[in-house]
């Protein structure tokens, strides 16, 4: 599939037409990565944050959040709980935090691996190489850190570099494949200034790198921010240049992502979930979707990692996200994954 054809997709509105896609969709995915589905237990260790992302409800601008960073104990109670579930990984994620530091995240890594069988995935944005190489030899698998966008011009304006140091997503996540992680990445659906044109180098994207993991989400605009607040609006493109942030385009993201990258690690997302609660989360598996991570964050810190508002199952306990992804796995006659579920069985 070349980039018109994908242009062409994004650009489909006829239900008919898309049954097509949403047919080739899954059935690369059966054929690919099987009808397992992984659960990633998702730890949000800490909301404090150094970037001034205009999307992020929890950049280091957003006033008026209380900022939290949890202490080892607690992070190893939630893993612990995570490794109960059955879940064969978990993702540890904040904001851009100097407070993580090396010395404390490698530590963290080993007592992980030492008693416990699970992958370890990590997501703190960008890292020095000397802080990347010391998580990689403490015992880490994976790392995420989307690009958010393939345009430079869109990525600047939304993502700005700090002086004399030019944020590179790009250059970072070739140096972890180096290291040997697996990499993960992904963008939002629909964030202001986001062009049908730059979706589709997107998703061509995504393939050029041949991602390990790639998790796409509808932009979902956060009060407080630049591109969510008042004056947004100098952010938008004109009417049909503009991607929306629906479910609908999400979707196709989604299962085009499958078609181009076809042995792909590849989430139902939350912010997916967010936008259709009865039903986001198995429309991402049947179009492709083969990944979920529920949230073992404690219910106390969950509530302030709020990078959009009305996030789904923000106020569910473990146990209960649990259960109900099982539920919604079950119920598309789809199976739970065993193991790390790693790209190729990798770890
Ligand atoms: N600090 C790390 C980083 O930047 O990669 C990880 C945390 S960051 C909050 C995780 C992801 O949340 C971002 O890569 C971004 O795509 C997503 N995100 C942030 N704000 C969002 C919003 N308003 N709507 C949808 N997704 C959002």
């Amino acid at each position: 599939m070349d980039r018109a054809e994908i242009f062409g997709w994004l650009c489909e509105m006829q239900e008919g037409h898309l049954e097509e896609l949403w047919k080739r969709a899954d059935s690369v995915r059966s054929a690919m990565v099987g009808d397992e589905v992984h659960l990633r237990g998702l730890i949000e260790i800490s909301n404090y944050c150094v970037r001034q992302c205009r999307y992020c409800g929890i950049n280091a601008c957003s006033s008026g959040i209380t900022r939290y960073r949890m202490t080892r104990e607690e992070i190893i109670s939630s893993v612990g709980e995570a490794a109960r579930f059955g879940y064969g990984s978990v993702v540890m994620q904040s904001g851009e935090d100097p407070g993580l530091t090396k010395d404390f995240v490698s530590s963290l890594i080993r007592e992980i691996k030492d008693t416990t069988e699970l992958a370890i995935t990590l997501s703190f944005g960008e890292r020095s190489d000397d802080e990347l190489r010391a998580w990689k030899e403490a015992g880490a698998n994976r790392y995420l850190l989307r690009f958010e966008t393939s345009d430079p011009v869109l990525y600047d304006r939304i993502h700005p570099s700090f002086p004399g140091k030019l944020s590179n997503r790009f250059a970072q996540l070739e140096r972890m494949r180096d290291m040997g992680y697996e990499i993960g990445t992904g963008v939002m659906v629909g964030i202001p200034g986001q062009s049908w044109e730059t979706l589709a180098q997107d998703i061509d994207t995504f393939r050029y790198y041949d991602m390990d993991m790639i998790g796409v989400g509808p932009f979902l605009p956060s009060p407080h921010t630049p591109l969510g607040g008042h004056g947004a609006s100098d952010f938008y493109l004109e009417p049909g240049r503009q991607v929306p942030n629906d479910e609908l385009t999400t979707l196709k993201v989604v299962a085009l992502t499958r078609l181009v990258c076809p042995e792909a690690n590849i989430p139902s997302t939350t912010a997916l979930a967010t936008i259709d609660p009865a039903s986001g989360r198995e429309l991402g598996l049947s179009r492709g979707a083969n990944v979920v991570m529920p949230n073992v964050t404690p219910p106390q810190y969950r509530v302030l990692y709020e990078i959009y508002p009305g996030k789904a199952c923000i106020h569910e306990t473990a146990l209960v996200c649990r259960d109900c992804l099982e539920r919604r796995i079950a119920s598309i006659g789809r199976v739970l994954g065993k193991g790390p579920g790693g790209r190729k069985n990798s770890g």
